[in-house]
């Protein structure tokens, strides 16, 4: 929106103006209403198509009876059961209204008009989001192979740099660092310079040299990791996650959160979400035989996608995706477009029940061969 349109923009602060909303998945609801369509599917924003495992269920339902009383603002029980799963001190953990929170407050308490920050081609969009509504200069690394060129990266830190973002595995590539390359990294920034690992999707990554950043928090003062609630823990909807880091790093993330920012809904569902092994394994076991149900079909069409080890997938097509996105939303199948992350022959394509990656699969062959 232009100057033009919006008088209000002359009072925004000046960098607002660069800002680019999030675009999230289509809901469900308002293709139904739009098109008038029944039975459509969603695969558009990386949910678990399980939903919340038993034992984060009945938390909620217990938890209702509370509801009129404002949340624990420290959230000691989810802050005891997530140092539990971690072995570290609760001092070490904030939590989040979605892990998307606790990216913002990383952008709030250590980013300012004058500081920059870096982050690669393709990344999550919080990381822009958030770094631009407070002002900090940007430095985008170009991709290499559609993943994160942590030399690039590492070329455009200087002792300006606050905060290097890192998705790993990133959306929505589904490209991932090793172990060996990423602690590299880490190792040879500044301590002047802060870097998050965003691990929205580790409980999906099957690959020995995955590494788990949260190991590394003792030797790195100056790394936050970031987890959630929303993919494998099926709890989108609640909004909650959560930030590993040194106890000093929290405190100040600590300063500038609200202070009943995760409800009491989620702060219940997590704590027991956290400790259900069983519900984050049949999670993953879906996905991993969804992913080969998807690959092999893409593969019979025809099609290129990017080697993925999220719970989601992104095609590639080879010419302008928007019309085939169009297409197989009037065959009821909501995937996501990725346009705004520079890939505008890309979609993406969540992972879901046996029953709706066929659709997917079906509409797609239909599509593209009209
Ligand atoms: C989905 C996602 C998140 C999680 O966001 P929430 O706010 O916890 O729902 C964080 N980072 C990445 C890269 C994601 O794809």
């Amino acid at each position: 929106m232009s100057h033009a349109d919006n008088p209000f923009l002359d009072l925004a602060a000046p960098w607002i103006g660069q800002l680019h909303p999030y675009v999230p998945g289509k809901p469900l609801a308002e293709l139904e209403r739009e098109l008038g369509i029944r039975d459509a599917v969603k695969l558009a924003s990386n949910e678990n198509p399980l939903g919340p495992g038993p034992k984060a269920r009945a938390a909620i339902a217990a938890a209702l009876a509370e509801i009129a009383r404002y949340p624990d603002g420290g959230g000691f029980e989810l802050r005891r059961a997530l140092a539990a799963h971690h072995g570290c001190a609760p001092e070490c953990l904030t939590i989040g209204n979605g892990s998307n929170d606790v990216l913002d407050l990383i952008a709030r308490t250590f980013l300012c008009p004058g500081v920059e920050t870096v982050f690669s081609e393709h990344a999550f969009a919080v990381y822009a989001i958030s770094s631009q509504a407070v002002g900090a200069t940007i430095q985008v690394a170009p991709a290499r192979d559609y993943g994160h060129d942590l030399d690039a990266m590492a070329a455009l830190v200087n002792p300006r740099t606050r905060v290097v973002w890192i998705a790993n595995p990133n959306n929505p590539t589904g490209t991932w660092l090793d172990s060996v390359a990423l602690e590299a990294f880490i190792a040879g920034l500044p301590s002047s310079c802060l870097v998050v690992v965003d691990e929205a999707y580790i409980e999906y990554v099957d690959e020995p040299a995955f590494p788990d950043a949260s190991r590394w928090l003792e030797h790195f003062p100056n790394l936050i990791v970031t987890r959630t609630f929303a993919k494998a823990h099926g709890l989108a909807a609640l909004r909650v996650g959560y930030g590993l880091s040194d106890p000093r790093v929290a405190e100040l993330l600590n300063r500038v959160r609200q202070p009943f920012n995760v409800n009491a809904l989620a702060q219940a569902a997590a704590a027991a979400a956290i400790e259900d092994r069983e519900h984050v394994r049949a999670s993953v076991e879906l996905n991993r035989a969804g992913m080969r149900q998807l690959t092999e079909g893409f593969a019979r069409l025809g099609l290129d996608f990017i080697p993925s080890v999220g719970n989601f997938v992104t095609l590639d097509l080879g010419r302008p995706a928007a019309p085939i996105n169009e297409a197989l939303l009037h065959r009821g199948v909501i995937v996501r477009p990725v346009a705004n992350y520079g890939l505008p022959n890309h979609l993406r394509v969540s992972i879901g029940l046996e029953s709706e990656n066929a659709r997917l699969l079906e509409a797609l062959e239909a599509v593209l061969s009209a």
